[in-house]
This record gives structure tokens, sequence and C-alpha cells, in this order.
């Protein structure tokens, strides 16, 4: 099935040339049309100048916050276009765009400019392309590949280290050896960009398809950012459930997981302290006693680091801190924990031990992933019956106890919550007749 160019797209393109200027797709939207999939914006390059491209739209609603950087953004039909002056770029040194730009007179120069060869293609309303670098060649191979001498490309701005592996991960593809050997090479590149662009690659890098495998070959790339993963990567364990070293138990977890970015981060985070809580006891066995709190420790310290926002760092580092709780598949603990994490964190915590185990000796732990299946039917029933898991749930309220002879104060409220611990246990049912009873005898 043959991709449709946007209406908004074909309007500006048409616009442009009409004016007796040239103008492009380019970019990201041209790989996606190539690559099959429907791209999520249309970045445009023009031989016009900002303010000729503004005159070409002066009916519409334009955006002037990339105008320095030769970007107007149009909007057609309430959907922004970026249109972009034929350029090339100064250094990258904290944000996302280029110091200065420096316009230029032909598309060549401009695609010349562009990160890997996949993005420097562009296109006509005829679909004719403009290659000068094979990029449609690489998308057919599934490679990506620098535009010019990969050290230098990865020297001028750092991020595209991340950029090729976070490419790499979302698509599947490969990279192309001295693009790969660059990207070993010109890692300390990544000390110069601003955490938030990282931050920005690598949220997309790991819920891509292949992030396992871009975690395996390029594991000092992350330790680049995050040293505190280095002792992992080396970390053998000699245990009777471990049959991987740290850094594969890692990789295979995260793999396990699904593609979201909380869980994922969490596995890759979960194991962070164990080389500072190894032991080994008489018969040659691993312990790592106390990790899951001091990787919850140092994962809170790698996320604030790396200018995650505080719910996502909030939440990795409670599953961190709780991957290894032990949960028995009792209904009277699973409301404990229910009551304890809130359900969609409990959840989470389930998603984590499971993909925990898929990163262990499978023979060994297919018992416990059965038993995680049967603590989640086991979850849903209470909440679908509505079982009561919080003091608002509970069939009396602090009128009741008042009534009951107590005086109001902080007291009413700890009375509250030993009844419903009570009911969560099993000991009594959440009535109202039996809760009374048990006021009536306190
Ligand atoms: P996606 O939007 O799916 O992440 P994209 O390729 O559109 O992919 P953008 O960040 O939107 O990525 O950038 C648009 C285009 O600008 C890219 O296709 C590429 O040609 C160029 N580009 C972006 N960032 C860089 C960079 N750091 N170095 C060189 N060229 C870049
Ligand atoms: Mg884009």
């Amino acid at each position: 099935m043959k991709l449709e160019i946007s209406a908004g797209a074909r309007h500006i393109l048409q616009t442009l040339a009409a004016a007796g200027f040239e103008a492009h797709l380019v970019g990201g939207c041209v790989r996606d049309l190539l690559r099959g999939v429907t791209p999520c914006d249309w970045d445009i390059c023009t031989s016009a100048r900002p303010e000729e491209t503004e005159r070409c739209f002066s009916g519409r609603r334009i955006i002037e916050t990339g105008l320095k950087h030769g970007t107007v953004t149009v909007l057609v039909e309430g959907e922004p276009y970026e249109i972009t002056t034929y350029r090339t770029e100064g250094p990258y040194s904290d944000s996302r765009r280029p110091d200065y730009v420096r316009f230029v007179p032909n598309l060549t120069e401009d695609l010349a400019r562009r990160d890997f060869t996949m993005n420097a293609i562009a296109m006509d309303l005829e679909r004719n392309l403009r290659d000068p670098f094979g990029g449609a060649a690489d998308i057919e191979r599934g490679l990506i590949r620098c535009v010019g001498e990969p050290g230098r490309r990865f020297r001028e701005d750092g991020l595209r280290v991340m950029r090729a592996l976070r490419f790499a991960a979302v698509f599947g593809y490969g990279i192309e050896e001295q693009t790969a050997r660059a990207v070993h090479e010109n890692r300390a590149m990544l000390g110069r960009v601003a955490a938030e662009r990282i931050n920005g690659e690598l949220r997309r890098l790991l819920v891509g398809r292949s992030v396992g495998d871009i975690l395996r070959r390029y594991p000092d790339v992350f330790c680049q950012f995050w040293p505190q993963l280095e002792p992992l990567v080396g970390l053998e364990q000699r245990n009777p459930w471990h049959c991987w070293g740290g850094w594969e138990h890692t990789v295979r977890a995260v793999e396990a997981a699904p593609a979201d970015v909380t869980l994922r981060l969490a596995m890759l985070l979960h194991d962070i302290g164990k080389p500072a809580c190894k032991s080994t006891d008489e018969n040659g066995v691993d312990h790592f006693y106390g990790h899951p709190a001091v990787s919850a420790q140092l994962a809170d310290e790698m996320l604030r680091a790396l200018k995650f926002d505080n719910k996502t760092r909030e939440q990795v580092v409670l599953l961190v801190e709780r991957h290894g709780a032990q949960l028995p598949p009792e209904s009277r603990v699973i409301r404990r924990w229910l009551n304890r994490l809130g359900p969609e964190a409990f959840f989470q915590l389930l998603e984590v031990k499971r993909a925990d185990g898929m990163g262990q000796d499978l023979e060994k732990v297919k018992d416990r992933l059965l038993e995680l299946d049967e603590i989640r039917a086991k979850a849903e029933r209470i909440l679908a019956e509505g079982q009561c898991l919080t003091v608002r749930d509970l069939a009396v309220n602090g009128r009741d106890v008042t009534a009951a002879g107590m005086e109001p104060g902080p007291e009413v409220g700890r009375m509250l919550r030993g009844l419903l611990e009570r009911v969560l246990s099993g000991e009594l049912p959440n009535e109202r007749g039996a809760l009374l009873a048990a006021l009536q005898k306190r």
C-alpha cells in the first residue's frame, strides 16, 4: 500500500513552488515513507529565506520560535509544519538546536549536515528522491550509517551517538561497521551533551524492539552517562538461580518487560546495587543481601542526574526497592500489597517480578512465574469485587467510632486503621454489624 503525503504538506510544497522556490519533504518523514511507516510529522526544506516563507503563508497562523535557525512553523488545519531554509549548522552546545546556523544555496549542502544517510533524503511531490548519500539503499538493507566521516560527525554533536543507538533499537536496524566503531570511540562526547537531550533518546531507545541487542553491544556507551552501571557489566554471579552474569541477566530482564519506560528503567536498574552487596559463602555461592535497597538508592541518583521527571523517578525507585518482595499467592497478602502500593504500582511490581524471573534460569523459576499469574488473577478479582482495601472502603466511619464512645481525635483514625488491618487479613468481614461489634468490644 502506498502511503499518502498529508494534504497540509502537499499544500505547503505547492505554495512554495508556485512562488518560485524549491521545496522538498525531508528527514524523518521521507525515511518513514520509504520504510512503509506513516510519518508522525512532516518537515519541509526550502530555498526560500524565512521571511520569504512567511510571506508565502501570510494568511495562516505562523509560529516564529525557530526563526533564528531558519525554521518557520506554519499551521495548516491545526497541524504544525516546520519549514526550514537550506542551512548548515554550528556546534550544538546544550539545547536541542545548534548554536548558530548559516543558510546555504542548495539542497545537497543541507542534506550533508544531517546525521545518518536514512535521514538525509529529500522527496518532492512526485516522490522523486534526492538521495546523495545512498540513504534509500541503507533503509533497504536496514543499516544506520553516518553521512560523511563518522568520527567527525559524532565529535560535532555527541548526541548523535545516542541517536544511532536509538534508531537501531527502535527500527531493529544494524549499525554499519565504521559508524559502529566510531560510536564506541566517541562515546565520551556524550559528556558534553545536556542530560535532557540524552534522556529524550534513552526513553525511546528503551522501548525499542532491539533494546536488548543494543544494551549487549554498547554497554560502554551507557556507562558513559551512567558510570554506576560499570560494576554490573562485569559482575559474575555464582548461585543456583542465575545462569547469567549481572549484565546479561539485566539485559534479558529489560527485554522481557513490557515496552514501557518505567518498567524498562526499573529492569535496567533493579540490580545496580548488587556489586556493592556481593559476598561469597564457604560453598562458593554468591549472595547479594540487601541489594534492592542499595539499588533503589543508586537508581534515584542516576535518574536525577539524567533529569527524569519526578513521577517516573519515584515509580522506578519504588519498583527497584520492592523487586525482591516476598509475594505468596494468598488473598490476604495481596490485599495488603494492594493497600500499600495501590493497584497501578502493584501490577507494575508483578511485571517487574516476571521480567526478573525471565532473566534467570527458566527451568528453575517456571513455578514462580506461574505463581505470579495466579497472583495477578487474584488481585484482579479482589478489585473487580470491590473488596475493602482502604479506610475509605470500610463499612464503618469515624462517626461510628465516636458514636461507640471514643473521643474525637487521632485515636479515631488509629482505630479505623486497626479495623482495616483485620479486614485485610480476613479476620473480620467488611460488614457494618461485625465492625460495630468489634468497636464495642475494644
Ligand atoms: P523522529 O522524529 O522519528 O525522532 P527524525 O529523523 O524526524 O526522527 P528529528 O529529531 O525530528 O528526528 O530531526 C529531523 C531531522 O533533522 C532528522 O531526520 C535529521 O535529518 C536532522 N537531525 C536531527 N537531529 C540531528 C542531529 N543531532 N544531527 C544531525 N542531524 C540531525
Ligand atoms: Mg521528526
